[in-house]
């Protein structure tokens, strides 16, 4: 079933993006710098999912080879489970003045359930990638399919990340390696590095009058940062952000750390001691609170906030 303007959503990560049914949601995330595999499911089942990987400079390229393979390797599974596959290469479903000019290769499958699926190589970026969605057996998904597939963008345009998921939305210097996720229910949150000297730490809790019951911002943000207020002393400045109250934090690294560290660097020729700094508010339009959190140097410190203050809460 096609989907309208306004029961779609955008989903971004790192510098992919494509716009979904509104009722499909990520189950499996992979973020790795030279690959990445996204799966969206709906209620009831497996619904998209796309992989890419990078490609070595100056290599050839044959798509229908790599589609072969691709649905060489489901026959496989499909097989296994004695269930029949039929495939067919080169649908057309998609055309490249559709795709920005774009070489892609559409193919179609059905066993159990069926699938369209498109294969292209970006030459901008370098990516392989392989993306499909998939419906019940006898279910029109082919404009579906085209919809989504025309949405997507493989490389971003500027040396930013957009990050749109889970409840999150914001951005990263492409620099920046998603070093861990953490998503549960009503908690959500991503660290990103750049070297070990660089951290940004995005999170969002839901429930936020139920967290705020009884406690202040303030009391509720001292208890998050533990883990920081070991390492740095931190303070609290209340003011405004995207049309709320926030607390802006300010972080220099404790004295006795700083000391020994500082001696170190010195002999070492380091950069000098990481700061802190970032924002934490309640949005009371979507009953959410939001942490973003970045450490490092002073010199990268510029960059670094500027991915701050880019969270769209609402
Ligand atoms: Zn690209
Ligand atoms: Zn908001």
């Amino acid at each position: 079933m096609p989907f309208a303007q306004s029961e779609r959503k955008r989903i971004a990560w790192q510098d992919i993006s494509l716009f979904v049914p509104s009722e499909w949601h990520i189950v499996k995330l992979q973020v790795a710098r030279s690959e990445g595999y996204i799966r969206l499911d709906d209620d009831d089942m497996m619904r998209f999912e796309l992989k890419w990987a990078a490609t070595p400079p100056g290599q050839v390229l044959n798509l229908k080879e790599h589609a072969q393979a691709f649905l060489s390797r489901m026959a496989k599974e499909f097989k296994k489970g004695g269930k029949e596959f039929t495939h067919s290469i080169d649908t057309k479903l998609v055309g490249r003045h559709q795709v920005s000019g774009r070489d892609v290769l559409t193919f179609s499958w059905v066993s159990e359930c069926i699938g369209e699926g498109m294969l292209w190589w970006c030459g901008r970026c370098g990516k392989l990638v392989i993306a499909q969605v998939i419906g019940s057996k006898g279910e029109p998904i082919k404009e579906l399919a085209k919809r989504v597939f025309v949405s997507i963008s493989d490389h971003s345009k500027d040396d930013w990340h957009e990050w749109e998921l889970f409840g999150l939305n914001f951005k990263t210097p492409a620099s920046m390696i998603l070093r861990e996720q953490r998503v549960e229910s009503g908690f959500v949150r991503f660290r990103f590095k750049r070297g070990d000297e660089e951290t940004l730490e995005v999170a969002r809790w839901s429930a936020a009058n139920l967290i705020l019951k009884g406690t202040t911002l303030e009391g509720w943000a001292a208890q998050v940062l533990k883990e920081h207020l070991r390492k740095f002393d931190i303070t609290y400045r209340r003011g405004k952000f995207n049309g709320h109250d926030c607390i802006e934090l300010g972080g220099k690294a404790k004295s006795p750390l700083k000391t020994l560290q500082l001696l170190i660097r010195q002999i070492t020729k380091r950069s000098p001691m990481p700061k802190l700094n970032g924002l934490m508010w309640e949005c009371d339009k979507t009953n959410r609170l939001i942490m973003m959190l970045a450490i490092a140097p002073p010199q990268a410190m510029e960059e670094l906030s500027a991915s701050v203050v880019s969270f769209r809460c609402h």
